[in-house]
């Protein structure tokens, strides 16, 4: 019997498994695919994915960090300034999609967690204490079941979890393709009165070419998409000739917004785009199921290692399925504003107006980038992420962010308070305490795995005792 199966071995399903793996836990993770297909969907980490990744040590690995002012757009519109809201620095980092998925895969590999690919599941059978997997005409069992394997996600479906939203209206083409005349193509985000063509422009090589069609959605999603349909799209768009060769990755997306109704069902949790699908406006899908990954992990991990509190499996819905829903609506607020009829053009220039309102640029900058998430923990001025401290401790000089990457539960104590230091030995096996001094206000705070701050002594009334045994149970 396997702890945890993790069904699809996607960016997300690796980092789940890296992160079961930090915590003792050696998931198996089933992949439909022989090897990994290289292709990248996703570029774009946010600053709230970098500051998780740098709680394991993974950031510098992923990609190509970027620091300070980046201009960032809504609905096609770069009026942001993502480096307003980077709490620690990174506002943003180039991560092809296939590359990231490759090193979490070899970081969940050195945890012990074992991948194995051909192994497509095809249903699933719920029991009182464990799930059986259908696999290739062979039985898998396991205690829990992950499905992190994508938008139609088998696991989802036989575990009759709805995935409900809106329906989609857009036809999304996209491929990797020569263009004929580079110069005669607008790089970058281009609208027209009739939709959108987004062009990453290599004129020695390769281009990316994007197209949305608002006029209907596309009649059959999975079939295959020619060259000639991505050039007449083009074409339909700029309203003129756009000579292309060569493809490559092609593929065929829509705009639907759908959510599972509930990320657990008893034994059978889900994750990443299993749990939440949505337009890529902003490059959020990757990064709310990954997310999801740095949630996940630790409170699985307890509960199969028979520590975890009555009801911590389910503040992992509780804490992401809201996450997503408001991704769902920014992107469907996104799509909106990208209407291509002229009449949606007033609406966009008092938008590009607004966006220059720093208040305005951090709300959507918090928004996009993931730092204006915070979880209902119950104790007021916690639930955030813990930002990077410079700490001095009786070891010598440290960061919360290299004290994090052991990824257990931490007590900070900033004042010498030995009184709290009291309160938390019977958690002694399970929260680490850490005397150091640092510039911050609070004088102690706890600190879950994935950096979220679940108690800070500033919350008066509310006792460092009941928030380590909500989160890490009993004494
Ligand atoms: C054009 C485009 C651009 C995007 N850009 C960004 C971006 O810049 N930033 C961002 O954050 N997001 C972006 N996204 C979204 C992002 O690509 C997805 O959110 C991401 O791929 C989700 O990862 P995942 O691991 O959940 O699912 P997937 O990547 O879909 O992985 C699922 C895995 O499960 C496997 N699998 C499926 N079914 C089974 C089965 N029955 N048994 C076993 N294995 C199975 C699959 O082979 C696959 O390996 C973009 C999406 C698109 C379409």
């Amino acid at each position: 019997m396997e702890d945890v199966a993790i069904v699809g071995g996607g960016p997300v399903g690796m980092l789940l498994a890296a992160e079961l793996g930090l915590q003792g836990v050696r998931p198996l993770v089933l992949e439909r695919l022989p090897v990994p297909s290289g292709e990248s969907k996703a570029g774009t980490l946010h600053a709230r994915t970098a500051q998780s990744l740098d709680r394991r040590g993974l950031l510098d690995a992923v990609g190509r960090v970027s620091t300070g002012s980046v201009r960032f757009h809504f609905s096609g519109m770069f009026g942001l300034d993502l480096g307003a809201v980077a709490e620690d620095g990174v506002s943003i980092v180039g991560s092809p999609q296939a590359w990231a998925e490759r090193v979490f895969a070899r970081r969940a590999t050195a945890l012990g967690a074992r991948i194995e690919r051909g192994q497509e599941v095809t249903g699933l059978v719920r029991h009182d204490d464990h799930v059986v997997l259908s696999v290739g005409g062979q039985e898998v069992a396991a205690r829990y079941v992950v499905g992190a394997d994508g938008a139609r996600s088998a696991v989802r479906r036989a575990a009759g979890i709805p995935f409900t939203g809106t329906a989609a209206r857009v036809a999304a083409l996209m491929g990797d393709v020569r263009l004929l005349d580079p110069y005669g193509v607008p790089p970058g985000y281009t609208r027209t009165p009739r939709g959108w063509i987004i062009v990453w422009l290599n004129p020695a090589g390769h281009s990316r070419v994007t197209t949305y069609d608002f006029r209907a959605p596309h009649a059959d999603r999975q079939a295959p998409v020619t060259l000639g349909e991505l050039r007449e799209a083009a074409e339909h768009v700029l309203g003129r000739p756009v000579p292309m060769a060569d493809p490559g990755s092609l593929s065929r997306y829509g705009d639907a917004a759908l959510q599972a109704t509930t990320y657990r069902e008893g034994r059978v949790l889900l994750a990443g785009d299993a749990a939440h699908v949505h337009f890529p406006w902003g490059g959020q899908g990757l990064n709310t199921g990954l997310e999801d990954a740095f949630n996940l992990g630790w409170k699985l991990a307890a509960q199969i290692r028979g520590q975890a509190p009555a009801g911590l499996l389910d503040t992992y819905h509780a804490e992401r399925h809201p996450v997503a829903a408001r991704v769902l609506w920014n992107v469907r607020a996104q799509t909106a504003l990208a209407d291509p009829d002229p009449s949606v053009d007033p609406l966009r220039e008092l938008f590009a107006e607004l966006m220059a309102v720093d208040g305005v640029n951090e709300h959507l900058s918090g928004m996009i980038s993931g730092t204006h998430t915070v979880y209902d923990v119950g104790v007021p001025g916690a639930g955030r992420m813990a930002a990077d401290l410079t700490l001095k401790t009786a070891a010598g000089p440290a960061t919360l962010v290299e004290l994090l990457r052991a990824g257990r539960p931490l007590l900070l104590d900033l004042a010498g308070r030995d009184d709290l230091v009291a309160e938390s030995a019977g958690w002694s096996d399970r929260v680490d305490v850490v005397r150091a001094a640092a510039d911050h206000p609070a004088e102690a705070l706890l600190i879950r795995p994935d950096g979220y701050v679940a108690w800070t002594s500033e919350a008066a009334g509310h006792p460092l005792r009941d928030a380590l045994e909500r989160w890490f149970g009993p004494a």
